[in-house]
């Protein structure tokens, strides 16, 4: 059988997504790639695949909470699947490692820490065609989530000379493709980057006023829909989530300081459909597998460009239409940089890669520029997608390019410019933006009084 023909058999698509062809062919045929799609875009298939193809392949992953849901997808394929990491009971570990021995398996996930324990390889060499490294992001300090025992994986994968490696990820910068291949040896790799762009998202950014009552307002947009809110901490998470459910809309908290059983009730209760709203921490979603998610609220500004796409990337994946609002304040992005910061001193490169991220997730939301060609521009991806000019009337699916977001005529706008340059001058620059501000409005604070600028405010 061919990989079309088992594609249909054993999955029962008639077709393949775009690049997945390539990914199994590369495998198939022995050669390393880097395989970058979108979510939803049908990743796993490109590793599962050469698995039904006969050969062992495995599949690190760093998300162990999800690796029970893959496997119970891959079996239900039909593939020997299995896994090994550090939260399986006695028995199950057993289980793996029997049919891992006894060279039933054709597909096991591990964690990078299980491989690198290293009382595999003996058992995997002889067997391996493929070593697939998903959210291989996780090995770039220039992406979203830096894991040290990713940069540890050449030494793993080194073990597997005739092995090909594939790395996949949702999203990677040129700068973090680079970094993949590099950390991960990649020899002359396939290079297949799906486009970023999910053109069935309304993208809207709003500056964050009142927090509730703007949430409130996207979730009473779509009564009885599926919705995830996101916010930054705990205490929000909470304080929204009570909020929603005195409003009526049916709803539930997520976050890391809820009980294992409180968590794993309130996702079977969502992807069941049992409940409407979702409101998490970003500790919510991994994978989550609802397609129907009609909206994914920010109610905080996430961490990186790279984040917003991922988690708002939980939205639509049916292919429907589906909002994706994000409410931002610059206090945010001061939250974020304390919290990378509080543990250790960052590193120069690691401290340069999180100022460049908070400035492009602050530009994003306060651009007054087409936000799915922003998206796709900081992913180095054409917009449109063809290449070809701007519509007329852009992407027809952001609050800007639907003329949602106020403008002020041009000599307004530059009469108010010079307004603020000159109120920053006059303050001399040695006060932030809350005094210009209050300085500009004509509101009396101490510090003014005793500076004598009140009467001559612009
Ligand atoms: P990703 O990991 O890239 O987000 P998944 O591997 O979870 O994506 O796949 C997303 C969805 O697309 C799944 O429901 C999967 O079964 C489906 N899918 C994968 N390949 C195909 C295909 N060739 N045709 C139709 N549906 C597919
Ligand atoms: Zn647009």
């Amino acid at each position: 059988m061919n990989a079309e023909e088992i594609l249909k058999k054993r999955w029962g698509y008639d077709t393949f997504k775009p690049l997945q062809k390539e990914a199994i062919e590369a495998a198939l045929a022995g050669r390393d790639s880097l395989v970058v799609l979108p979510t939803g875009g049908g990743k796993s298939l490109c590793y599962q695949l050469p698995a039904a193809m006969g050969g062992l392949v495995l599949v690190v992953s760093p998300l162990i909470a999800l690796m029970d849901d893959q496997v119970a997808a891959a079996r239900e394929a039909g593939l020997a699947a299995d896994a090994l990491h550090s939260n399986l009971k006695a028995a199950q570990k057993r289980a793996s490692y029997q049919n891992l021995a006894s060279g039933r398996t054709e597909l096991l996930y591990v964690s990078p820490e299980r491989l690198l324990v290293g009382d595999l390889y003996e058992i995997l060499a002889p067997r391996l065609i493929l070593a697939a490294v998903d959210e291989a992001h996780c090995v770039s300090h220039w992406g979203h989530e830096f894991r040290p025992e990713y940069r540890r994986l050449t030494e793993a994968l080194d073990n597997f000379p005739k092995a090909a490696r594939m790395a996949l990820t949702a999203t990677a910068t040129p700068i973090v493709q680079d970094d993949i291949r590099a950390q991960l040896g990649l020899r002359s790799p396939e290079i297949l980057i799906g486009h970023p762009d999910r053109p069935n998202l309304i993208y809207r950014a709003f500056p964050r006023r009142d927090q509730f009552k703007q949430v409130l307002e996207v979730v009473r947009r779509h009564p009885g829909e599926g919705g995830i809110v996101y916010a930054q901490t705990r205490k929000d998470v909470e304080r929204l989530a009570a909020g929603l459910k005195k409003e009526g809309v049916s709803s539930s908290p997520y976050h890391a300081g809820l009980s294992a059983e409180e968590r794993r009730q309130a996702q079977d209760d969502f992807v069941n459909e049992r409940l409407d709203v979702i409101v998490a921490t970003i500790a919510f979603g991994m994978g989550i597998d609802r397609s129907n998610v009609r909206y994914v609220v920010h109610a905080n500004t996430p961490r990186s460009v790279e984040h917003y796409q991922q988690e708002s990337g939980r939205a639509g994946r049916d292919g429907l239409p589906a909002e994706c609002a994000l409410f931002f304040s610059a206090s945010d992005l001061a939250t974020h940089r304390w919290l990378a910061k509080k543990d250790a001193n960052l590193p120069p490169e690691r401290e340069r890669a999180l100022e460049k991220q908070l400035r492009d997730i602050g530009r994003y939301a306060v651009a007054p520029v087409c936000r799915h060609s922003l998206l796709a521009e900081h992913f180095s991806a054409p917009y449109p997608a063809d290449g070809g000019p701007a519509q007329e009337s852009g992407c027809g699916a952001c609050d800007v390019c639907l003329g949602e977001t106020k403008s002020l005529p041009k000599e307004e706008a530059v009469l108010t410019a010079k307004k603020i340059l000159s109120a920053a001058w006059r303050a001399e620059g040695r006060y932030g933006t809350g005094y210009v501000v209050n300085l500009l409005l004509g509101r009396p604070n101490d510090r003014m009084t005793g500076n004598g600028e009140l009467s001559n405010a612009g």
